[in-house]
């Protein structure tokens, strides 16, 4: 849905001036995550610790030319065609423009509110009825008085269903989120402890979240909770109610029956005289707590019993779940060292308690101080204590200064520190025996570092991959181009092999503008992932358009099939505007426009309003060699005579791109608008110089045995590794089924153990394979580099006679990525 900067002004009831108008399409608070500059409007919040005022300037640079703002800004006659517009409270303003967008739209509006499950029964919800409506939702937890702002923008005209939720800290927060969201169904999970210190009483925060149900065609909430039910009451919402019980069976949905499996729940139920069941793929009670409130909801939109209970069995968890993992000494570590919070406190309990029951293992807790309770720390570790003792733990852990100050009030085998530092720095593996351990802290504690040196060292190989160098060759090449230049960061074929991510996210944090993945189902796993940037589609497929939508993904348009195809099926779904990226073929034949072709590619363009060309670009065919100079340049023409044409027959302007890593390294003076940064980024100069390249991934693993052989044994399958000398002759736990190409074999690739080379000995197996480290001093357990600094994969690839992109995307999935930053 589009706005003019006059429209804007308007409703955000700002003085009065001139603006020269640009349509916005995308809000922005956070600086970091700008995409569409041009189309962008960016509200400079005043918070306690930071002042959006600040990042103006910088956006600006970058493209964006419409502000909200509160006072003028240092410069201001110097950012020529920028609008401000200038209102007393910015962050007021961001909420008036969600509300008036959202009276635009007549649709069932979800709202979530509730202390515990907020995002797990948004998130549930969606999985639910996305099948039967296109529905939106608030992205991870935006549930702020900036969140909800920014998940209500996203309504468009094709949405006929929103689901968000709402959180608050405060007393008179949710009467804004109201205004904003105008939910017609309304739900409440539960009310707990957390975020406690802004209100007087739990009754004052019970009613503060309902206010979010104020003006609901239903609510739904869990009748057998007495607070709830009491402010319930109170309100007299005087709309329909689905109340769900588990005792009385006059309330609207009854529950009959939970019944546990060992990983599944059955639930039985009455609605409307009517008797159903369904089974989900969990056990905890929070799950089962979440699985009903959703029942309810499906029910109200009339969703037939058979319906849910398939859907309800797909379900499947909501990131952020507890991790359990192989500890050292025959532990098994749990880690939610994400939140701390009473309530969270006791989900987690709960998991460890079946787990332990299960194995018959010791049950340990290591604690950090818990943040975010009203109550006074003597009342609130007294009753950490009694949770503590109830659900069984026979082992405290307590870290933190405050938790340390009330270790008193715990009665069972205990230790206190008083940081996470002091505790790992007397750290002692042999106290750990056959334990349960759960690990659960505040987010501060960096848990994470406790949990790492518990877990258990496999001798396992592993692709390392520093992403501090990823982000020095991101910076290395952005130093070569002009600063308005933007970066298409190539993230296809799993990000070389490295893990895209990891580094995608990486790259959205340092400010890159676009990501390319190969194929559509590459960049679902993105977004699903919560990456928000711009994202290419290089080869879509025509049965993957409703993925493309979906998940925002920009596709690649080289042929008039595509192009027709996607514009149909655009059709059919109201979009306008969506936006495409055109592939020339200059030279290099393999997808991509002809330049014959461009009048027709016009006329098609020019013919409909689905689809709008973002970008234009092409791709060299040797853009490393320089013996093929003349050749790119003849390239560069063909392509810019197309381009040219492009723009001419269009209003908006089509970004052009062309150079990929040896293109910017070799002609930088054709950077045009944007450049597509691929294996320069991964720590691969394409060209004879390292221009100050980091080697980014280092594929390593370690030795599993090492044996003394005399000369004429032979070593691996066919006899083929025959040893003319007394050797020593180590196996290492990596084969062709990791990646480690059986062209290397009997003493044609080599691995360095301990800054020495050692030399393949015989043909490589599937999953190890023998090196001689005669003339190494070295031991089982020492690493093994495989490619890396000491072994540059370029120089894998001279003897392989192939390329480095082969060997760097041949490391099979099954080797574990690791990242790290220095
Ligand atoms: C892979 C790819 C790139 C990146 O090439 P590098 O040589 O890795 O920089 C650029 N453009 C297109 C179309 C590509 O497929």
């Amino acid at each position: 849905m589009n706005y003019t900067t006059t429209q804007i002004a308007t409703i955000v009831k700002a003085q009065k001036r001139e603006y020269q108008d640009h349509i916005i399409t995308a809000l922005l608070t956070d600086s970091r995550s700008l995409t569409f500059p041009e189309e962008t409007l960016f509200f400079a919040l005043v918070t306690e610790r930071n002042d959006g005022h600040r990042y103006i300037k910088e956006l600006y640079r970058k493209g964006v030319r419409d502000f909200v703002v509160e006072h003028p800004i240092p410069g201001e006659e110097e950012m020529e065609g920028a609008n401000f517009i200038v209102v007393k409270d910015t962050l007021a303003a961001l909420q008036q423009l969600a509300a008036a967008h959202r009276r635009r739209f007549n649709i069932p509006v979800i709202g979530v509110t509730g202390s515990n499950g907020k995002t797990t029964v948004k998130e549930w919800l969606y999985q639910l009825l996305q099948p039967d409506y296109n529905t939106v939702r608030s992205p991870r937890s935006y549930n702020s008085q900036i969140g909800v702002p920014l998940s209500v923008w996203q309504i468009g005209p094709k949405t006929e269903m929103a689901i968000f939720e709402a959180g608050i800290s405060q007393p008179d927060e949710m009467v804004h989120l109201e205004e904003i969201i105008k939910p017609t169904l309304g739900l409440i999970t539960n009310i707990g402890e957390a975020h406690q210190e802004g209100f007087q009483t739990i009754q004052q925060k019970c009613l503060e979240k309902l206010i979010l149900l104020k003006a609901c065609d239903c609510i739904i909430y869990d009748g057998d909770n007495s607070l709830i039910c009491e402010c319930v009451e109170k309100l007299c919402f005087g709309c329909r109610e689905i109340a769900w019980s588990r005792k009385d069976r006059d309330k609207p949905l009854y529950i009959s029956k939970i019944t546990k499996g060992n990983d599944s729940t059955k639930i039985d139920y009455t609605y409307l005289q009517y008797h159903s069941s369904f089974t989900i793929p969990f056990v905890e009670d929070a799950s089962i707590e979440n699985a009903i409130h959703c029942l309810a909801v499906m029910l109200y939109y009339n969703r037939p019993p058979e319906v849910i209970a398939e859907r309800m069995a797909r379900l499947t968890p909501v990131a952020m779940r507890m991790e359990v993992k192989e500890g050292i000494n025959n532990c098994l570590i749990i880690n939610d060292s994400y939140n701390s919070d009473i309530n969270s406190l006791t989900i987690a309990l709960d998991f460890q308690n079946r787990r332990a029951a299960a194995k018959g293992m010791r049950r340990t807790l290591i604690l950090s101080d818990i943040y975010q309770t009203g109550l006074p720390p003597a009342s609130l570790y007294r009753k950490v204590a009694d949770i503590i003792l109830h659900k069984g733990i026979e082992r405290l852990i307590g870290i933190g200064p405050v938790i340390s100050d009330n270790a008193y009030l715990f009665n069972l085998e205990k230790e206190f520190y008083p940081s996470t530092e002091s505790f790992l720095s007397q750290f002692d593996p042999a106290d750990f025996h056959n334990e349960l351990i759960l690990i659960k802290g505040a987010r501060e504690f960096h848990f994470e570092l406790i949990s790492e040196t518990l877990e258990l060292k496999q001798h396992e190989t592993i692709l390392e991959v520093n992403l501090d160098a990823i982000v020095h060759n991101y910076n290395l090449f952005k130093s070569k181009l002009h600063p308005q230049t933007k970066i298409i960061c190539m993230v296809k074929a799993f990000g070389y092999g490295a893990g895209s991510y990891e580094l995608a996210k990486t790259l959205q944090d340092r400010g890159a503008d676009f990501l390319a993945v190969a194929v559509a189902d590459e960049g679902a796993e993105l977004r699903k992932a919560g990456i928000t940037m711009p994202i290419l589609v290089m080869n879509p497929e025509m049965s993957s358009f409703r993925t493309l939508f979906s998940y925002y993904l920009e596709p690649e348009i080289y042929s008039f099939e595509l192009l027709k195809a996607i514009i149909a099926e655009g059709e059919k779904l109201g979009l306008a505007g969506y936006p495409v990226h055109i592939k020339i073929d200059s030279g290099m034949h393999r997808l991509g426009f002809e330049e014959k072709d461009m009048p027709q590619v016009v006329d098609m363009l020019n013919d409909q309003t689905v689809v709008l060309a973002r970008s234009v670009f092409s791709h060299f065919a040797g853009s490393d060699e320089p013996r093929f100079d003349e050749f790119s340049h003849q390239q560069i023409d063909t392509f810019t005579r197309c381009a040219d044409y492009l723009q001419q027959h269009s209003k908006h302007k089509i970004l052009r791109h062309i150079l990929n890593t040896a293109g910017i390294l070799r002609f930088p003076e054709y950077q045009m608008d944007m450049v597509r940064l691929g294996i320069g980024l991964y720590g691969v100069s394409p060209i004879e110089d390292s221009c100050g390249i980091e080697t980014v991934s280092t594929l390593k693993t370690t030795i599993l045995q090492i044996k003394s052989l005399p000369a004429g044994e032979t070593v691996g399958y066919g006899r083929k590794g025959v040893l003319t000398r007394d050797s020593r002759i180590a196996a290492i736990p990596i084969g062709y089924a990791d990646g480690l190409d059986r062209h290397l074999s009997n003493g044609k690739g080599c691995v360095v153990v301990n800054g020495k080379r050692a030399p393949i000995v015989g043909n490589i197996c599937m999953d190890v394979c023998m090196i001689d480290v005669t003339d190494i001093d070295c031991q089982p357990g020492d690493r093994v580099e495989i490619f890396g600094e000491q072994l540059p994969v370029t120089e894998i690839a001279e003897t392989l006679g192939t390329i480095p992109y082969e060997i760097l995307t041949s490391v099979s999935t099954r080797v574990k990525r690791i990242y790290y930053r220095e």
